[in-house]
């Protein structure tokens, strides 16, 4: 049966339910199997088009992992976040496991901040927010994967640094890590001492054979390797929860230009009907939002803002789209007093930030369930 037979590659139950989880072969491949040594389709990919695949886990399954790592002496763990979406990329279980790890941080998406960012500034924050966490974080790398910004630096000090570790790639899903491995392990191994790449089995088996830990791993040298962990969805994300169609439009694709916004008390603000933000009290100033630029912002009245949510939701106020607007409302409700004369940004996880010049004020935050909100010293 199915549950028997192995990827000849990694070592991954083979299945064909569900083409993003471990193991995935077509339905047909699997029945025809017979005598010939089955691959996934993750192993097919790289061995074939040198192209790497993101599996998915959920949560649970990842912990094993994580668990199998920490028994790793060599390890070492290249973490990758999204800049846009730093709460979305936090994997709380990673401080119980590998707190003893040293821990380099690849904050990738940097081409969709705006031009006039400190780089230095974003390193540290998250350099900060991470050990106050509990993780060794060795090195900060600000880059983008999609433009290939700043890559040859990272492949540079992993290639110093790391020689002699087995460096464990994760991340949460959408934080570009696939996207990240496919421009870097090219470079990591033309850099390498040789390595025949793609040859089954050896460039993919499973960490632990015999384990169900899938694993994917890339030789750097005849004992060190870099191994790709599977993605790791959180389902508790706002983006996990509207259609792929929306979903392009709240994640930004390009460079944002922040939009600015002069509000006096008593308007609010929508992001698209994803979040609402009253003004409640509090002198005139700028709020500007560091969201998609494909995100309809639209001001009005606090008086106005029920009647307009209630018949624009469907419309004016999108995403989300009617389809998923079904499974939406803004029914957590946040009130923010922000102090005196401090910058701050407001964070909706997942959908951007607004910053706030900072004069003593009032807020009401309106946002779906899923949401997290959290404020911060500006980021920018
Ligand atoms: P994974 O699930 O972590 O493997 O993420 P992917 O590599 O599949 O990327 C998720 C989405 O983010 C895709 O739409 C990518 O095009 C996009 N993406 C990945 N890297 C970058 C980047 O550096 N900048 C931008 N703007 N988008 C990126």
């Amino acid at each position: 049966t199915e549950a028997n037979i192995k990827c000849y590659g990694c070592g991954a139950t083979l299945q064909s339910q569900t083409e993003n989880l471990p193991g995935y072969v077509p339905e047909k491949k699997l029945k025809n199997n017979e005598q010939k040594k089955l691959i996934c389709k993750r192993c097919h990919r790289i061995k074939h088009y040198n192209e790497i695949l993101q599996v998915t886990l959920d949560e649970t399954k990842f912990i094993n992992i994580l668990r199998q790592v920490s028994k790793d002496s060599s390890a070492a763990i290249l973490y990758v976040i999204d800049i846009f979406d730093f709460e979305g990329s936090w994997l709380s279980q990673v401080p119980e496991y590998l707190a003893e790890f040293p821990i380099y941080v690849v904050i990738n998406k940097a081409d969709v901040l705006p031009r006039d960012i400190n780089a230095e500034r974003i390193r540290l924050w998250v350099s900060d927010e991470l050990v106050q966490k509990g993780l060794q974080v060795e090195k900060v790398f600000l880059v983008s994967a999609l433009k290939r910004w700043d890559l040859d630096n990272l492949a540079n000090a992993v290639l110093k640094h790391y020689v002699n570790k087995n460096i464990y790639v994760i991340g949460a899903t959408n934080v570009g890590k696939s996207t990240l491995l496919n421009r870097l392990v090219p470079i990591l191994i033309g850099q390498a001492e040789q390595v025949k790449m793609f040859d089954i089995p050896e460039i993919t088996t499973s960490v632990y054979s015999g384990t169900t830990v899938e694993t994917l791993k890339i030789p750097l040298s005849s004992e060190y390797a870099i191994y790709d962990t599977p993605g790791i969805i959180k389902h508790e994300r706002l983006t996990e929860q509207i259609c792929p169609k929306c979903l392009q439009a709240v994640i930004p694709a390009k460079r944002i230009n922040p939009r600015i916004y002069q509000l006096n008390s008593k308007q609010t603000l929508f992001l698209g009907g994803l979040a609402r933000f009253d003004y409640l009290e509090g002198d005139k100033q700028p709020f500007v939002c560091y969201v998609s630029n494909e995100l309809n912002v639209h001001r009005t009245k606090l008086d106005n803002a029920d009647d307009l949510y209630q018949t624009h939701n469907k419309d004016l106020l999108t995403p989300p789209c009617a389809d998923c607007a079904q499974d939406f409302s803004l029914n957590k409700i946040i009130e923010l007093d922000i102090p005196v004369y401090q910058e701050i940004d407001v964070v909706i996880a997942g959908l951007g930030w607004i910053t706030l010049k900072g004069y003593k004020s009032k807020l009401r935050l309106y946002v779906p369930e899923a949401a997290e909100v959290r404020t911060r010293t500006a980021l920018i």
